[in-house]
């Protein structure tokens, strides 16, 4: 007897067990359906409110992924480039996994907002949602904006380089800073470039105008035609090319412009020749004193019989430029000759100074369409010429100046003559007392000249054809 009631009770017990439960897994499922429920309707309203203001027929294909509790969604136009989906896509991964124990919603979509009338911002946004307990809402986390590319409102793929310089003089322009950034590049990395890396830079024509460029936000990334130094692109500040390109396409509009003062008057001296060891040592003295910043053509031969003198005038502060290799006139002389002048010139200057030249006097001012096209540089020619390597006297070379000086002047002289130098002290007396100011080539022209073109002064600008 006792043995039954005994089993009667272990089956009630058990019978209590699967009912209580039963009915705790029902309780449960209502409440965490419920929620479940709740949680979906809230991410239905968020999409509806996040696209509210886009414009939703741009929105022609999407994905959504469902682990029942962690959900995720793409957003993006079904003309959209294949790469960039792919990209979205990662990235949505990536914010899905961290949220994958939770219930959550990740959304992703591209925006694309006008920048100006010529171009278009494109991010890849990606928004975290976590369902919150206590408060039984949706509630935003964060988002994530990964690459964020600035495009051509006329061409949204790929834009060229063609898409954003006018003509054949700012590519070259462009090319040499891209040249110069390079072999800086390099210095950094290691202290000595080698001649083989020299030509590379100098010689391997590895930009054109079909080269593939990105726009972002302060630069602009430009992937070579071919590579240079083992590197295949480069990313250039906005600023640095700023005079070579469209202004359309710019879209920061705090870029400072760097540009002479109207109401002043300016004058650029110019040297030629040099730099020697006797008379450029006592100018550079004198224009240290003076504290004057001018503009020196050397030549190259020049350059390798005193590279110490030509380090020097760039660690002062002045600018340097090409004046050729052994002073040819280049209109006489063949097209390969005039590149060998010019390649010679340039490493010349660079091995002695750190420095690529980024102008061009030709000597005697010789220059053709053909000559200049060859040189890729601004051709910097003069409107006062002192004549000193003819009179050789030094108040006849002042007089020469002050007679012939205007606002914007180039003013050539030349420093390997001795007289050239002593005249110098008195020549800058004069015009300071005439309310000239000195300034180097590049500022004078507000580091606006332009390859294929040929400056007499500042007001004097010509093409080159
Ligand atoms: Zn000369």
């Amino acid at each position: 007897m006792r043995k039954k009631l005994l089993l009667i009770a272990i089956f009630c017990a058990l019978i209590l067990t699967l009912v209580v439960g039963a009915m705790y897994k029902y309780l449960m499922s209502q409440v965490y359906g419920e929620e479940q429920t709740n949680f979906e309707m809230q991410v239905e309203k968020t999409i509806k409110t996040e696209f509210f203001d886009r414009d939703i027929t741009q929105i022609e294909e999407s994905k959504s992924g469902d682990n029942q509790y962690n959900k995720y969604y793409l957003y993006y136009s079904a003309t959209e480039n294949k790469n960039i989906i792919k990209q979205l896509e990662a990235q949505t991964q990536v914010a899905s996994k961290q949220l994958k124990d939770s219930r959550s919603m990740v959304l992703s979509y591209v925006n694309e907002e006008k920048v100006n009338d010529a171009l278009i911002n494109r991010q890849l946004v990606t928004k975290e949602y976590i369902w919150d307990d206590k408060t039984k809402s949706l509630k935003y986390l964060g988002e994530l904006k990964e690459l964020s590319e600035i495009l051509l409102s006329k061409n949204r793929n790929e834009p060229r380089l063609k898409d954003i310089v006018n003509d054949e003089s700012d590519l070259l322009a462009i090319n040499r800073i891209v040249q110069e950034q390079l072999l800086s590049t390099r210095t950094k990395l290691k202290s000595t470039i080698d001649e083989e890396e020299l030509d590379q830079v100098l010689t391997n024509d590895f930009l054109s105008k079909d080269s593939k460029i990105t726009l972002l936000p302060h630069s602009i990334q430009i992937a070579f035609d071919k590579e240079v130094l083992g590197v295949t692109k480069m990313n250039v500040d906005t600023e640095k090319i700023l005079p070579f390109i469209d202004p359309a396409i710019v879209s920061d509009n705090n870029l400072p412009k760097k540009s002479l003062d109207q109401k002043r008057n300016y004058v650029a001296l110019t040297f030629d020749d040099g730099p020697n060891d006797t008379s450029t040592k006592k100018l550079l003295r004198e224009l240290k004193k003076e504290k004057i910043k001018a503009t020196f053509f050397v030549l190259g031969q020049m350059v390798d019989k005193n590279p110490e003198v030509a380090k020097k005038i760039v660690g002062e502060g002045h600018e340097i430029g090409s004046h050729s290799y052994t002073h040819p006139d280049l209109t006489q002389v063949t097209l390969d000759k005039v590149k060998e002048e010019v390649l010679k010139t340039d490493k010349a200057i660079f091995h002695a100074t750190g420095v690529l030249p980024k102008l061009f006097r030709p000597p005697y001012g010789a220059v053709n369409g053909a000559v200049a096209k060859t040189i890729g540089l601004p051709i910097i020619q003069w409107n006062v010429d002192s004549e000193d390597w003819q009179v050789k006297n030094k108040d006849l070379i002042v007089n020469k100046v002050i007679d012939t000086v205007e606002n914007g002047s180039i003013i050539l002289i030349h420093d390997i003559h001795e007289r050239s130098v002593e005249s110098i002290p008195e020549m800058v007396s004069q015009l300071r007392k005439r309310g000239y100011e000195f300034v180097t080539i590049s500022e004078l022209l507000s580091y606006g000249q332009k390859p294929l073109n040929q400056y007499f002064g500042l007001a004097d600008q010509r093409e080159i054809k």
